[in-house]
């Protein structure tokens, strides 16, 4: 098995992108944390497999992440997949929504680096190389997209986050990449579709900037993560890995 023996934590991992890459870490033989704030979507998850533990974790709130870093033996793997999408041209942007997203979708990941790096750096030193993961997205420094704005700056920062701290850290066991998804079919793609004025319409729109002609699964976008938090992908460090179905072709 591809992560056997191996300790990975993951956020927003109730639902969407976050969810099935738990559920194929434990396939491929991984012990998971599992955390998120949905409690009920935790308890879900946590009855699906002896090999998933569950956390209650806002990793906007930074006692909570350092709390539950102290507590936890060095990991082998870290998914930081929370992140948000605000919708929105700079000009419907307001202070306040900006700050939102750079608090969920950068300083958490700041935060969740600082804080499991210590214990990882001691994985090294006992079981070998280990894997960070950070997700961004193909809206980013990638590309740009209409009404992505926050999403665009934050996801960009992602980014230039994961290459710094590989740059870092590349000399003592510590990859870190950074996952660039193309339109995935979420429960929050599923509400950006119908929160939108005309839902049909947007459906044919996200679909539309995919020349595939579909949107990406989840396992889609899982079976990235399985690759870059196991150790066939031991010479990867510092990339913005895109799995956008062509979009950038
Ligand atoms: P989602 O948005 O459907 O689910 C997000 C999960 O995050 C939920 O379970 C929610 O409870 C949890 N969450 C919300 N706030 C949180 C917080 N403060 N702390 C911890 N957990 C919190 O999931 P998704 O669409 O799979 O998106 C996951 C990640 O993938 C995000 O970073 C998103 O930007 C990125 N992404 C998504 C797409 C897409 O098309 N869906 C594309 C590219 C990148």
């Amino acid at each position: 098995m591809r992560l056997e023996g191996k300790t990975i934590l993951i956020t927003a991992a109730g639902q969407g992108i976050g969810r099935a890459s738990v559920q194929a870490c434990v396939a491929q033989g991984a012990r998971v944390i599992a955390t998120d704030v949905n409690v009920e979507a935790l308890e879900s998850l946590q009855r699906e497999s002896a090999a998933i533990e569950t956390r209650v974790l806002d990793v906007t709130d930074v006692e909570a992440i350092n709390a539950l870093a102290a507590e936890l033996p060095g990991l082998d793997g870290l998914f930081n997949c929370a992140g948000f999408v605000h919708h929105g041209s700079i000009l419907e942007l307001s202070d306040e929504d900006w700050a939102f997203s750079v608090n969920l979708n950068v300083t958490s990941m700041v935060r969740m680096c600082r804080a499991f790096l210590p214990g990882m750096l001691q994985r090294v030193e006992e079981a070998g190389p280990v894997s960070i993961l950070n997700m961004a997205s193909m809206a980013s420094s990638v590309k740009g997209f209409p009404v992505r704005t926050a999403y665009g700056a934050t996801k960009a920062a992602v980014i230039g986050l994961t290459k710094a701290v590989a740059a870092d850290y590349v000399k003592q066991g510590v990859r870190c990449n950074a996952l660039c998804p193309g339109t995935v079919d979420t429960p929050s793609l599923r509400g950006r579709i119908a929160a939108a004025a005309d839902p049909v319409q947007a459906e044919k729109d996200f679909i539309a900037r995919q020349p595939m002609g579909h949107l990406a699964q989840v396992n889609d976008i899982a079976s990235m993560v399985v690759y870059l938090l196991s150790d066939e992908s031991q010479f990867v460090t510092g990339q913005a890995m895109l799995v956008d179905g062509g979009v950038t072709i």
